[in-house]
């Protein structure tokens, strides 16, 4: 019997929006989703915005925060991190790890990401796991390769309670901040892939059970048919997300129509 999964649409704020910023934005993007009660909905500030969007919530289940990155060290002598233990203190229930951003930029390695899955889960933060091939990947075929490695990477050794905690967000590289979308059929073969890689290392219900987000240039304009495509169960929205009417579109555009 296929298991339902409960569409997710998370907003990656990257390195925008101040402490000051949060209150106003959550005004109008609670109104704008006041209705919305069947899809899950996370917004990830950055760390200094986190405190203020935490007191605001209130640990409410209807928006749920997320970080944008963590320590993979648990705590001690690592100047300028953040930990798991620091964030679940703010209430944090998602943390993004292997952004693309930061494996380019910040050189981080699917070992690093592994660590930081493993530091999460410890921790009873949810990772949103980030993979995606480059468009030069994409090009020479190697998008499924790129794909098995980053996975593999990054889920090694898990348990089924550990891999069950798990959100899997496919972002071509190629679309991120960039305008260009992968077409609704381009995403679904990935995504399919990637259920498929689940299915044969941890088994069939794992792989079922899974949510697997979308992510590049997603709009209000093109979320929806994006979003229901067989094997995508969401959104991670990086700058539609930064303005919290689109922002709400695109929650807006996940609720099933039946
Ligand atoms: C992201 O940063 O995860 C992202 C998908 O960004 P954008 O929506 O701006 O492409």
């Amino acid at each position: 019997m296929a298991i339902p999964r409960k569409k997710f649409v998370a907003g990656n704020w990257k390195m925008n929006m101040t402490s000051s910023e949060v209150s106003p934005y959550l005004e109008v993007f609670r109104l704008e989703t006041e209705g919305i009660n069947n899809v899950d909905i996370a917004i990830i500030p950055p760390f200094t915005a986190l405190a203020k969007a935490s007191e605001i919530l209130g640990g409410t289940q209807k928006i749920r925060l997320g970080a944008q990155n963590m320590s993979p060290e648990v705590k001690g002598a690592y100047t300028g991190e953040i930990s798991a233990t620091m964030l679940r203190d703010l209430f944090i229930r998602y943390v993004l790890v292997g952004h693309s951003e930061r494996r380019r930029l910040f050189g981080e390695t699917d070992e690093l990401v592994h660590r930081k899955v493993v530091t999460a889960l410890a921790s009873e933060l949810r990772p949103i796991l980030c993979v995606g091939e480059t468009l030069e990947e994409r090009q020479a075929g190697q998008e499924k390769a790129i794909l098995e490695a980053q996975l593999s990477g990054a889920l090694t050794g898990l348990t089924t309670d550990q891999l069950e905690e798990i959100v899997i967000a496919y972002e071509p590289v190629w679309a991120i901040g960039t305008g260009l979308t992968a077409t609704p059929a381009q995403a679904q073969e990935a995504h399919h892939f990637i259920r498929d890689y689940l299915a044969t290392d941890s088994g069939l219900e794992i792989a079922a059970k899974t949510r697997i987000l979308y992510g590049g240039s997603v709009t209000a304009d093109n979320a929806r048919e994006l979003l229901f495509q067989p094997d995508i169960d969401g959104a991670l929205v990086g700058g539609a997300s930064l303005d919290p009417r689109s922002f709400a579109e695109i929650v807006a555009a996940a609720v099933p129509t039946e």
